[in-house]
Parts: structure tokens; sequence; C-alpha cells
């Protein structure tokens, strides 16, 4: 060597003159003869540019360049090279491309997960509109109770999928907290394993909220994953759920929440928990300290987000080798949560007499609206995409009562026909059945009052009371 600018002696920590006359391998990579390859050497035998990325031992990614400074033979009389650090550069190349990776697996996931929600919906359909005309002792009944059970975990998967693509309606209901632990808690079970002990300890009282329970179940899931992850030879799982007062005190210390009465959902493990960096960065999609395969990063992320459309809020404590706990806060509402969420066999919707424009593209899953509407005594008009809707709606305007959407037409989207709609009618009420929750949907701009959504798969049932409902309001 030399000569070597600044930037290269503070590298190695040391003064220039210290390192000049000495060689870059012994120097850089503690040889002592060249490394192989070299694009020093390649240089000096070839008179041309060279280039090398090199990994050094402590973990740093160097782009090598050599540019030979030619004599008046043309031969290499002087190489000059010059060494990036392109670590950060690799990371961000790297964590781009995994986001780019999920969210297209998020893009098919989703889109996937539409097309089948579509076909569960005949599915689920036909099968209920045959039990509901079957004798009571039909030996046959049974065939179709398994079917529809089948079809049932199908649709429960179709979620998953659309959790992942973040692209499901949340659906909030009244509900008890404790009702949720109690139905997710054999699954959690499964998730932790059987070296890990898991204790609940749900509150002596109803915690009533306003939840979408899928979701929140997809909490406590991510959650108890983690744990697992986090202690490998065995530990403790603790699921524990309380009613807490939050003054003003207590948000103003933390930044945040409203002061008010809360469920608390506290989930703690006895793994290997975590420093503060770790810490500050876990919410973070993609934040992983997994090894490649094994961790997502995307856990927290979607518990974090779940938390944010509930109006709670999540906080971590945790310390290296002391275990972790989360604290989960959800307002508390003042209604008591409905009785129940089965439907009873016989407790059949209520008919109606009203007119209903019905708009979907997918023509077995317009018969079978149709079919189920009628039945239970409603006329129906059909319209096979959202421009054939307006055009049926300003047809008819005189008849219809209500508008029963899909959300994903070709043409116009329900959405925007029922816009259309509401200019030449504007109170005219709809129901809007949708498969994910369209990017395109800006709820907070529907006029709340006046529509109501249903999620595929849709049973009869379902169709029937939200239908009765919306027109009863
Ligand atoms: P992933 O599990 O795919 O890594 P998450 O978003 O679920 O992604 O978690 C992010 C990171 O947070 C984990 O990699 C881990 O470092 C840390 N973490 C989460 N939960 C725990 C826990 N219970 N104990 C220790 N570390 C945890
Ligand atoms: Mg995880």
């Amino acid at each position: 060597m030399i000569w070597a600018n600044k930037g290269a002696a503070d590298g190695l920590g040391k003064k220039l003159e210290d390192i000049v006359g000495l060689h870059c391998y012994t120097l850089w990579h503690g040889r002592t003869e060249p490394c192989d390859p070299c694009p020093v050497l390649d240089s000096f035998s070839t008179g041309r540019p060279a280039g090398l990325v090199v990994t050094t031992p402590d973990g740093r990614t160097w782009d090598l360049r050599t540019i030979p400074l030619l004599d008046d033979r043309g031969d290499a009389a002087t190489v000059i090279e010059v060494g990036r650090d392109i670590t950060e550069h690799r990371r961000l190349e790297a964590q781009y491309l995994q986001a780019q990776k999920m969210e297209a697996i998020g893009h098919l996931a989703g889109g996937v997960a539409h097309d089948f929600n579509n076909i569960l919906s005949a599915i689920i359909g036909y099968g209920h509109l045959t039990l509901m005309n079957m004798r009571e002792d039909d030996p046959l009944r049974l065939n179709i109770e398994n079917i529809l059970e089948a079809s049932d975990r199908a649709a429960y998967l179709t979620q998953e999928l659309l959790l992942f693509g973040r692209k499901q309606v949340t659906e909030r209901k009244p509900l008890d907290l404790n009702d949720v632990l109690l139905k997710v808690k054999k699954f959690l079970l499964r998730v932790i394993g059987a070296d890990v002990e898991f204790e609940t300890f749900p509150f002596s009282s109803p915690l009533p909220i306003l939840a979408d329970s899928h979701q929140l179940e997809q909490v406590l899931m991510n959650l108890a994953t983690n744990a697992r992850d986090a202690m490998p030879k065995g530990g403790t799982f603790t699921v524990a759920t309380e009613q807490v007062a939050l003054g003003a005190d207590f948000c103003s210390a933390h930044g945040y929440g409203k002061p008010g009465a809360y469920a608390l959902l506290t989930a703690s493990d006895t793994g290997k928990g975590m420093n503060e960096e770790t810490c500050k960065r876990i919410f973070e999609p993609f934040f992983t300290t997994k090894e490649v395969g094994k961790g997502t990063g995307l856990g927290l992320a979607v518990v974090y987000g779940i938390i944010k459309r509930h109006e709670g809020f999540i906080n971590v404590y945790s310390e290296p080798n002391k275990g972790t706990r989360f604290k989960i806060y959800l307002p508390l509402v003042a209604r008591e949560p409905r009785e129940g969420v089965a439907m009873q066999a016989d407790d059949m919707p209520a008919r109606g007499t009203e007119t209903i424009l019905l708009a979907e593209d997918d023509p077995s899953l317009r018969q079978l609206a149709k079919t189920v509407l009628t039945t239970f005594g409603y006329s129906v008009l059909e319209a096979n995409d959202g421009k054939d809707a307006v055009e049926k709606f300003i047809a008819n305007r005189d008849r219809i009562q209500l508008l029963l959407f899909d959300l994903v037409m070709p043409k116009m989207n329900g959405k925007e026909a029922f816009d259309e709609v509401r200019k030449i009618n504007a109170c005219i009420k709809a129901v809007f059945v949708s498969g994910y929750a369209e990017d395109a949907l800006d709820k907070d701009s529907l006029p709340e009052h006046d529509v109501l959504f249903i999620q595929k798969p849709v049973t009869p049932i379902d169709l029937l009371r939200k239908v009765r409902e919306l027109l009863d309001r």
C-alpha cells in the first residue's frame, strides 16, 4: 500500500503513517499472503477494472472495486482500490424484498380466499336451504349437517387467509371477553404444546366489549405462538382478564388512552424475555429476531393492528431471562353482551313482503339469495353487475325498498352503484355482501344508519336476519 485515505485508516483504527508500506491482506484480512480471489491482483494482471463483494469476519458486507493506472506500455503500474460498506444497503434490500414477498402473498391469499368464499357461500347456502325443507326425522339430515360442519371449518380457514392478507372486514359485536378466552382455550393449548403449562384466570364477572371475536382469537393465538417460541425448554403461559378503571393520571403518564372503564387482558410467559432495544421494535411489521423461515415478524404487527381497530391499546413489559408480559386494554361497553351466538334451528327469521333489488355477479350465488328471499315472502329483482343494478333501480324506483349488493362486481362496484342510487332516492337502505374489506371502501363515508354489512360465506338465516333488521330500522 503506497497511500490510503483517512476513511481507510479510521476503519482500521490506525494512523495513516502506520499503514503505508504494509499489505492490504495483512491489515484487513489478517493473512500472510494475498486473498484468493483478489481484485487488486486481477487488475494488476489484466490491466482492467475488477470488483468483488466480500463479507468480513465482523459480519459487514463490502463492495470492492479496483481501477488500474496504466504506464506508457499499457501495464498496470498502480491500482486504486475503493471499498464501500454496503451492509446497511443490503439489509434494506433484503427487507424490501421480504416486504414485497409478503405483500404478494397477501394479495394471492386474499384473491384466492375471495373466490373460495363465493364457492363456500353456495355450498353452505344450498345446504341450509335443504335442511330447512327436510323433515325433522329424515335420516339424510346427518349427511347435510356433516357437510355444513366441514364447510364451517373451510370458512374459518378462509378467514385466516383474509386476516393474513389484512383484507378482513372488522365486524364488531357486543361480546364477553371471557367467552372469547374460553372459546379459544383449546386451540391455544394445541399451539402451546405439551412442554408448556397453560393457565387461564378469567375475571369473575362478564367483561362486555365491542369486538370481532375472530380477530381477538387471532390476537391470543399470536401471543401464544410467541410465548411458545420464547420457552423452548418449557415454562408457564398465563392469560388473565380483569376489569380496570383508567384515570387521567394513567393516560397522561403513558401518553395514550382515554380515562374510563376497560377490560384488561394480561398474557404472561416465563420465557427468555427481551432487552429494551427489542421491546421497542416488536410491533413493527417484519421485525423478527427469529431465524429465516421461522419468524415472519408479522405476529405482533397483526395484534397491534387489531387492538388499534378496537380502540384499545397494548403494551409490553419484559427483561432478558425474566419472561414477558403483554397487557391489552379494551374499552368496556355498558350493554350486556347478547345471550349466546348460535341460532336455534327452529328460531326462524321473520318473513317479509318487501321488494329487494339484488345485485350479484356470480349466477349461482344470485340464484341462491333469490331462492332464500322469495321463500320468505320477499319479491326480488335481479341485476348482474353494478351498472345493471342502477338501471334496474331507475326502472323500478317506486317498488324497491331495499338494496342487497355484492361489493365486488364488474363495471361498477357495489359502493359506486349505491352512491348512484342514493342520488335518486336519498333514503334507500342497503345490505352489502363482501368477501373482504375493499381498499376502496371507506366505511365512514357510508350512512351508518342505512347500511349493514354481511360477510361471505353467507348463511341464509344470517341473510334473512340482516335484511329484516335493516328494513325494520
Ligand atoms: P415473529 O414471531 O415472526 O418473530 P412477532 O411480530 O410475533 O414476529 O414477534 C416479533 C419479535 O418479538 C419476535 O421475533 C421476538 O423477538 C419478540 N417477541 C415477541 N413475543 C415474545 C415473547 N413472548 N418473549 C420473548 N420475545 C418475544
Ligand atoms: Mg410471532
